[in-house]
């Protein structure tokens, strides 16, 4: 008989053991292109990283393994900073660094974003963390009330570095990472390389190891595209027909305004479909509840702006919507992201009327993949 030793593929990469467990217990069988990529090195040398991967390919983890690693979890000093675009983004990014280091004993890791208690937040932090998650506003804000301590900060984590940029925290990251040490290890992670983030890496980073996944700016690999030519005044009956003829959809909506992402989750509730708004004029609480009825799949249908559905990661989304194009093509890349994650398939939708054709083809033009143009379903083909 033969007998094989086997070695965990997440064992390779020269994670330890309680690493090893969590990511049992996570279901991760292999690790993706970019863990496969960074971890090593992050594990291996304090050195600065620029890793370019396009969204879903699992880059919390490419970062948060080797900080989990790095940080001491006997010391209560906050050693590792992750700044992060959004709230949503850095509690779940914080969920996730607490399932990696489940049986890392004594390790904290506490999030810091606006919206929420001040004290609340300063109060946890003053309990010992390790490890910070953090928008770049309120982190400001903590260090100008001496709410937090980030001297002794030995790595620095960008994340979703193109929409922290897109977002204009520009300055705010400027202003944290002089409050940080020289010699600290700075870990940029991006799903795009626009040129401000190039200005970011040469102005903060000592001469960076560059790692780069698929091709900049492009889409993930399994995600398809498809538009649907209406009237404009016809977008929300279209939006209605492409819903009942997917009647497993669960589905984020994407609209270029909140008054438009207001309007739209209203008339689809109104009309009897699972949906809810999440925009920036909601309350945190009530964000926080959109995002986890959405996570439950009590919601089918999340109309949402921009900037409020950033780089969020909700399991098996099947379909994206664009009720409206974005302005910038690059976010076409952030919305249609959110569906294909983790080796799914899915769908990216896009109504669009006859004038915006051509945006179209600039749209295939950044991402190098084709659109197929669709028909909206007629109401007979839905009741076959
Ligand atoms: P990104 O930050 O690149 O957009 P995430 O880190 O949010 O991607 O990961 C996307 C999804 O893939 C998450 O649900 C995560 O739990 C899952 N995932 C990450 N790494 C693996 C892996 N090695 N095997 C299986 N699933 C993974
Ligand atoms: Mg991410």
């Amino acid at each position: 008989r033969l007998i094989f030793i086997y070695m965990n593929k997440f064992e390779a990469l020269g994670l330890s053991e309680a690493i090893i467990k969590a990511v049992d217990e996570m279901g991760f069988e292999t690790p993706s292109e970019v863990q496969e990529k960074a971890i090593p090195i992050l594990l291996d040398e304090d050195t600065d990283i620029v890793a370019l991967a396009q969204t879903g390919t699992g880059k919390t983890a490419a970062f948060g393994f080797p900080l989990i690693e790095k940080v001491d979890s006997n010391s209560r000093i906050t050693q590792g900073l992750i700044l992060s675009p959004t709230r949503e983004l850095c509690l779940q990014i914080t969920n996730e660094l607490k399932n990696y280091s489940k049986f890392v004993k004594g390790l904290r890791t506490v999030a810091v974003y606006g919206g929420a208690s001040i004290h609340d937040q300063s109060r946890e932090i003053k309990r010992g963390a390790q490890i910070i998650v953090a928008t770049p506003g309120r982190m400001q804000d903590m260090i100008n009330r001496k709410m937090v301590d980030i001297s002794n900060i030995g790595y620095c984590v960008l994340d979703e570095a193109d929409e922290m940029l897109n977002m204009g925290f520009y300055e705010d990251i400027n202003a944290i990472l002089s409050h940080t040490p020289e010699d600290k290890s700075t870990w940029l992670f991006s799903a795009t390389m626009p040129r401000e983030v190039s200005t970011i890496a040469k102005r903060f980073m000592h001469d960076p190891v560059e790692i780069t996944v698929g091709h900049k700016n492009t889409g993930s690999e399994n995600v398809s595209h498809e538009y649907y030519v209406v009237n404009s005044r016809d977008r929300y009956a279209a939006l209605k027909r492409l819903s009942d003829a997917n009647p497993d959809i669960f589905s984020v909506i994407f609209c270029r305004t909140k008054r438009d992402t207001q309007k739209v989750a209203e008339s689809l509730i109104e009309d009897g479909y699972n949906a809810a708004a999440l925009h920036g004029d909601l309350s945190q609480n009530q964000r926080d509840l959109v995002m986890k009825s959405f996570r439950n799949r009590q919601i089918q249908m999340l109309v949402a702006t921009d900037v409020a559905a950033r780089g969020i990661d909700v399991n098996d989304i099947t379909h994206v919507i664009n009720y409206q194009l974005p302005d910038e093509i690059e976010t076409y890349t952030h919305r249609s992201g959110r569906t294909g994650r983790a080796g799914k398939n899915g769908v990216s939708m896009v109504i669009v009327s006859k004038s915006e054709l051509r945006k179209i083809k600039t749209v295939e033009r950044i991402i190098k993949k084709k659109f197929e143009e669709k028909e909206i379903p007629s109401g007979e083909e839905i009741c076959q």
